[in-house]
């Protein structure tokens, strides 16, 4: 199987780059900040737990997200592969996917971590709260918690994956089709 972390923080790219990875690699993608939506929008009990930490920015308890991807793993038995979008965020996280994963008799081939600086962030973020109706993409406060969050908790994953010789670091400004291209490439010396 492929099994990859797509890495980096609010607003790196990671949903617009998984688009097209799951397409030419044939995987499945699993981002939980999209499945949390989801609850949201179904108006769920896990929904709504989670809609008020994610509108202050904060993170979701890893007991939540973790028993989400379990289920999600084990809905695709047939997959080729996976993409994880935003997921594992924490130490926890990680750990417990490492499990999930050698149930299955598999691992993650890779980590993808993309370069974005926080002031480029900052305003892709913004911009994209114009249109996303995102109430976390919409106020810089929020933002810079998401950041804050992300700088503190999850970027400590890299050294989690890197003393697995799994990370990979990729440049993430530039047009979408080049940062693509660099992924590609990256995924193929895997
Ligand atoms: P972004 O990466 O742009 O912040 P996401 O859609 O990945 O967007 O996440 C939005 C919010 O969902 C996060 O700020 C957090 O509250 C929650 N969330 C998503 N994934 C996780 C996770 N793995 N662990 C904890 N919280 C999460």
């Amino acid at each position: 199987m492929l099994n990859l972390v797509l890495f980096g923080p609010p607003g790196s790219g990671k949903g617009t780059q998984s688009a097209l990875l799951i397409d030419k690699y044939n995987l499945v993608h699993l981002s939980t900040g999209d499945i949390l939506r989801g609850e949201i929008a179904a108006g769920t009990a896990l929904g709504l737990e989670a809609k008020s930490l994610m509108d202050k920015g904060d993170l979701v308890p890893d007991s939540v997200v973790i028993g989400m991807i379990k289920s999600k793993l084990e809905n695709n038995p047939d997959a080729k592969g996976f993409i994880f979008d935003g997921f594992p965020r924490t130490t926890a996280q990680a750990e417990a996917l490492d499990t999930l994963l050698a149930e299955l008799n598999t691992a993650i081939s890779g980590m993808l971590s993309l370069q974005v600086d926080d002031e480029e962030l900052s305003k892709r973020l913004l911009l994209r709260g114009k249109d996303s109706g995102r109430a976390d993409d919409q106020d810089e406060n929020i933002i810079r918690n998401r950041i804050k969050e992300y700088n503190n908790k999850t970027l400590p994953l890299k050294e989690f994956y890197g003393a697995q010789n799994k990370l990979q670091e990729i440049e993430g400004v530039g047009s979408i089709e080049e940062i693509n291209q660099k992924l590609c490439t990256a995924i193929d010396n895997l």
